[in-house]
């Protein structure tokens, strides 16, 4: 039999939408001291759009410098970006390929998709060599794929970015092969309503607030300070992200993480305290010792304080 204090927890727990899947981790909420929020889809909407291009200038230099790919304009910078994006569930996969129909662009078709977890897509450009980037792999990422690529950017691309990441906007590069920077598309995402009065609250109770992501550094940071967010991580790779939370267990913290992407699911399981968002993938939800039902941060604090007050009542 369930002992009635737990049932009476669990069922306010369901009239303040969320869902307790795991109820030593429910108990174990009321002694976090951090929480660490995933930013994409978590603390922002998740809901990105297309706000600005760059296509690599005519400039195409000698080995060693900087090579610009130019004979890529917009309209076909957005054919083959949403082309190869075809295949991808990501938001910035959909964020493209809305774009695209919206400039009325039709996407390239492509073969040989792949899916490069938490660094972008990679497929090969189909056609009979009357456009540009036919028959050629074309890569499409954030930071972390041009660094794994070893791509050099112009200048030029490298202060449309900065320009982005100032406004907290994600940058992902459209890349001929393995080397030339043909296209950056700059997206736009939202922060929820409710993130800033979540940390705000969380910090009243004590507790420090950590965000993980695996966007790039100039973006968590204009969102961390927009938020007041006490330390953030950038750039992790989806493999990275348990370890990041296991980095902050070893220091002696109670770390509850707070997710809704496939790449938050080890993080989510490594926690003390596993927080899925109820609209997130599948795999977070099943990894996640509390599911939210609705999207909304603050139900973080919510489930911390129904912890104190329930478990202060059974001792
Ligand atoms: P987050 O941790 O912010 O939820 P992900 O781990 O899903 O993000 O992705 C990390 C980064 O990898 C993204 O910010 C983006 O730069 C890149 N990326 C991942 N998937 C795609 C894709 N389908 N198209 C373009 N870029 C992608
Ligand atoms: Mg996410």
């Amino acid at each position: 039999a369930v002992p009635l204090v737990v049932a009476i927890n669990t069922s306010t727990a369901a009239r303040n939408g969320m869902l307790i899947r795991d109820r030593i981790a429910m108990e174990e909420a009321r002694n976090l001291d951090t929480v660490m929020f995933d930013k994409t889809g978590t603390l922002t909407k998740g809901e990105q759009g297309v706000v600005g291009v760059r296509v690599a200038s005519e400039t195409r230099q000698e080995d060693g410098e900087a090579v610009e790919a130019g004979d890529w304009d917009e309209e076909r910078a957005f054919a083959v970006a949403a082309g190869v994006e075809g295949d991808s569930e990501h938001m910035i996969a959909r964020a493209v390929r809305d774009a695209a129909e919206e400039r009325g662009v039709r996407p390239a078709r492509v073969s040989n998709f792949e899916n490069l977890r938490g660094l972008g897509v990679k497929a090969t450009v189909d056609g009979e060599r009357s456009d540009p980037g036919d028959g050629e792999t074309v890569h499409l990422g954030g930071p972390n794929l041009v660094e794994k690529l070893g791509v050099e950017r112009s200048d030029a691309m490298v202060s449309f970015a900065a320009e982005a990441g100032a406004n907290a906007q994600t940058v992902v590069y459209l890349i001929r092969g393995e080397s030339e920077v043909a296209a950056a598309f700059a997206l736009a995402d939202v922060v929820r309503e409710e993130s800033r009065r979540t940390v705000e609250a969380l910090h009243e109770m004590g507790i420090e607030v950590a965000m993980l992501t695996g966007d790039s550094e100039d973006v968590a940071r204009a969102v961390a300070e927009e938020l007041g967010i006490d330390q953030y991580f950038a750039e992790v790779l989806p493999e990275e992200k348990d370890t990041t939370v296991e980095r902050l267990q070893s220091e002696g913290r109670l770390v509850a993480m707070v997710g809704d992407g496939v790449n938050d699911a080890p993080a989510l399981t490594r926690a003390d305290v596993g927080i899925a968002i109820g609209s997130g993938t599948d795999v977070a939800i099943e990894s996640g010792d509390i599911v939210l039902v609705e999207n909304n941060p603050l139900d973080v604090v919510r489930l911390i304080k129904l912890s104190k007050a329930s478990y202060r009542k059974m001792q």
